[in-house]
């Protein structure tokens, strides 16, 4: 087989760089190890900053998002001296829209833009500094050779792209999330991010009818050790159930796992005729609520390159693609690092001091609060 770009993994960096292909006129073929099923049913990122929802609004994506997410003007941070909200709008003139990763997954899926190989095996790079091309092993069980001008590789943190790469630099933090799916109605409007001497806690949303919330737990934790009454204890003291009259409604929990948590960069992000795209090039923890989002930013700043080079033959966007998308990879790898570490308790009580003061500042002060608003809310692509 040929085409223009190889794409191996159909996350949504894999087909959304396929779709915005598709609209430039660029043919691309996307490899995919897992089913389609278990890829559409992954539960992982809920918050889509503004860029990322006129990015998919202008690519012809936004009508179910604005049809049935919910637009957020801002977050409460919940410390010692009690709730305070930050409002993004009034802050930054920028809001952000709750809106599972599992939706965006399923708008790309019905655009069907991608033409996607679903439960390849042994999916191996080749030949990338002239003439690329992938092998696989088909669903049907028959190898297959695809040649490919250019090689995006959308294919996560475990996927065969980042062996091509041997610059990484990495932070482990020395906690993890332990995150459940709930069938009850949120306790909140918007996200509730809490500071407690036990740990962080989060409480998030997918739906009118689904919650999702986090506790800070330490690395290698099992989650069997945590009953539904444990983990529901632990929310209710440490996102202020009772504190002037607010509740946390508990409900049947749905899903429970063990999120570690650390950051890696990897540069360039481009190898010969490879391109690295979202968690195949970087990875943040999720307490900036930034995995997705930058998936998306990079998928539209290489689209860009790709049509540029491959209709028009003008190399100058896919020259400086690395450099363009690691600015803002950076940008937010440091508020992700920022926000991570200023919400875990570490057990140090002079880091636990620095996190007041800081918190403190955030919801005290104007300029404090805007410099987390418009990072929370998302630069513009590009920036
Ligand atoms: C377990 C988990 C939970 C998360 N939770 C949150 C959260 O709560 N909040 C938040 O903001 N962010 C969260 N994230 C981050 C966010 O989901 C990611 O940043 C986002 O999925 C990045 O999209 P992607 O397309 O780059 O990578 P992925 O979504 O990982 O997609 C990569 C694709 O490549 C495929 N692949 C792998 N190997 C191969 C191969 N050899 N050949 C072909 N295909 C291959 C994979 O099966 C996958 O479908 C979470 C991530 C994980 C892993």
């Amino acid at each position: 087989m040929r085409t223009q770009v190889a794409i191996i993994g159909a996350g949504p960096a894999g087909l959304l760089l396929a779709h915005l292909l598709h609209r430039g006129g660029v043919d691309a073929v996307v490899i995919e190890t897992r089913s389609q099923e278990y890829v559409a049913a992954r539960i992982r990122a809920g918050i889509l900053e503004s860029s990322s929802v006129d990015l998919l609004t202008s690519a012809g994506l936004g009508d179910r998002i604005r049809r049935e997410g919910h637009e957020h003007r801002g977050i409460y941070l919940q410390t010692p001296d009690g709730r305070h909200h930050l409002d993004f709008v009034d802050l930054t003139g920028r809001s952000v829209w709750v809106y599972g990763q599992t939706e965006v997954q399923k708008d790309l899926v019905a655009a069907g833009t991608a033409q996607v190989f679903y439960g390849a095996a042994s999916v191996a790079l080749h030949s990338l500094s002239s003439r690329p091309f992938v092998t696989f092993t088909d669903s049907s069980g028959s190898d297959q050779r695809l040649d490919a001008d250019v090689i995006a590789g959308c294919d996560g943190s475990f996927g065969p792209s980042r062996s091509f790469f041997d610059s990484s630099v990495e932070r482990v933090y020395p906690y993890s999330w332990l995150g459940i799916l709930a069938d009850v109605a949120p306790s909140t409007d918007e996200l509730i991010y809490a500071w407690h001497p036990d740990g962080f806690a989060l409480h998030s949303m997918r739906s009118d009818t689904v919650s999702r919330l986090y506790l800070q737990v330490p690395n290698g934790t099992d989650p069997a050790g945590w009953s539904d009454d444990r983990i529901w204890s632990a929310l209710a003291t440490r996102l202020g159930d009772g504190q002037d009259g607010w509740k946390l409604t508990p409900g049947p929990i749905t899903d429970k796992s063990v999120l570690p948590m650390r950051s890696y960069v990897q540069t360039p992000m481009r190898r010969g005729r490879l391109f690295v795209a979202g968690d195949a090039a970087h990875i943040v923890p999720p307490t900036g609520a930034k995995g997705l989002n930058l998936a998306i930013a990079d998928v539209a700043l290489l689209s860009r390159a790709l049509v540029a080079l491959l209709v028009e033959g003008d190399s100058r966007r896919a020259d400086s693609y690395s450099d363009d998308a690691l600015r803002r990879v950076w940008r937010c790898t440091h508020f992700s690092w920022w926000m991570t570490t200023m919400l875990h308790a570490s057990g140090d009580p002079f880091d636990e001091q620095l996190q007041l003061s800081q918190l403190r500042w955030v919801t005290s002060s104007a300029a404090g609060a805007a410099g987390l608003a418009e990072n929370y809310a998302g630069l513009p692509i590009g920036f």
